[in-house]
């Protein structure tokens, strides 16, 4: 009798172990999701207005913040001290392969993406005027980018070097957008398809023994497009050699799941070798509801698999209603993601902000 006292009284400690032990759990998944917004910078602003705007973001539940300086370290090395003062970490965005107004690059026409219709992103921008495109084959262009992010990463106290635009231009745009540019793409069309300079037709011929240039359909050429898939994973891997080599992390804005990353801007992010990946899952742009961030996220997870890759669902806030934002946060959450992002910083609005703060 007396020994199964003992027992029950063991077994008592025991479950209340566990039940601590869950609520323990519960407690650091909530607080391990994280939320980022990405925010674009301006060196005319002062100190103070940055104080005020980080505040906001840290009293609201944000994480951290993704800052576009336009790729300049001092501005960056200004403002990381003031985020991490108001207890927001800092990543660095840069735009890697569209560089529009690089000053650097401009002097020279030849670092620049060619089309198949042989026009130059140096005087032929495709779809927008700040569409600027770097060949990621050439040694100089690709050197130039990586030397951009060395730059960065250098900065003391940031976490990530964040890569945006490691890709190629668009081939199809997302269906939701097409309108708004008068466009219909059903097939890989010659103004939009990249890159057919010198350097990555010839180091293509020499690998596979035949022109893209004469193709009477590369859009179904499987070696073309793995050659330029390999491409940018080149320039990625090598981004993330040089952010570790200074104890940074690399992350990057990617296209919203691996497949369809590929077959819209040539980029398969699941084979990099990158820490955080921030799939911009921006349900509008595909003419989506927020179910279909969940379907994203779920997609690029199972594609990760095998890989110490983390995934954050990037949100595009605009259009959402705080009903629709907390789905979107909640499909993210369910389907695996580590944490959201929003893009951007400045057009949350205070009811957003609320259902954000809502997750803490
Ligand atoms: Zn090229």
């Amino acid at each position: 009798m007396k020994n199964r006292i003992i027992y029950l009284a063991i077994l008592v400690v025991l479950l209340g172990a566990c039940k601590k032990g869950a609520e323990q759990k519960q407690r650091e998944t909530t607080n391990d999701f994280k939320f980022w917004t990405w925010i674009t910078a301006d060196a005319s602003r002062t100190d103070s207005s940055y104080v005020s705007e980080f505040k906001k973001y840290k009293e609201n539940g944000l994480d951290a913040v993704l800052i576009n300086t336009n790729t300049d370290p001092k501005l960056l090395a200004r403002l990381v001290p003031i985020a991490k003062k108001e207890g927001l970490e800092v990543h660095a965005w840069i735009m890697a392969m569209n560089r529009p107004g690089d000053s650097l690059a401009l002097q020279h026409r030849d670092w620049y993406a060619v089309s198949r219709e042989g026009k130059s992103c140096f005087d032929t921008r495709p779809y927008v005027d700040y569409y600027q495109w770097l060949c990621p084959t050439r040694k100089e262009s690709r050197q130039h980018v990586l030397n951009l992010v060395e730059g960065l990463a250098k900065v003391e106290g940031i976490t990530s070097v964040h890569l945006d635009y490691i890709r190629f231009c668009d081939i199809f745009l997302p269906v939701g957008l097409l309108p708004k540019y008068n466009l219909v793409q059903n097939t890989e069309l010659p103004q939009f398809d990249f890159c057919y300079c010198d350097v990555c037709v010839a180091e293509f011929m020499k690998n596979h023994h035949r022109d893209p240039r004469k193709m009477e359909h590369p859009e179904i050429d499987m070696e073309w497009k793995q050659f330029r898939l390999n491409k940018i994973k080149s320039v990625v891997d090598e981004a993330y050699k040089i952010a570790h080599k200074y104890n940074k992390e690399l992350s990057a804005a990617v296209f919203p799941y691996p497949e369809m990353a590929d077959h819209m801007v040539r980029q398969r992010w699941d084979k990099w070798n990158i820490d955080q990946v921030l799939p911009m899952i921006y349900n509008h742009f595909y003419n989506e509801g927020t179910d279909w961030i969940g379907f994203a996220t779920a997609q690029g997870i199972k594609d990760l698999a095998n890989k110490k890759t983390e995934l954050h669902t990037g949100i595009y806030v605009p259009p959402l209603s705080a009903k629709e934002l907390k789905e979107a946060i909640e499909q993210s959450k369910a389907n695996g993601a580590k944490g959201v992002a929003f893009f951007d910083g400045p057009a949350i609005t205070d009811e957003q902000f609320k259902v954000i703060k809502s997750f803490k």
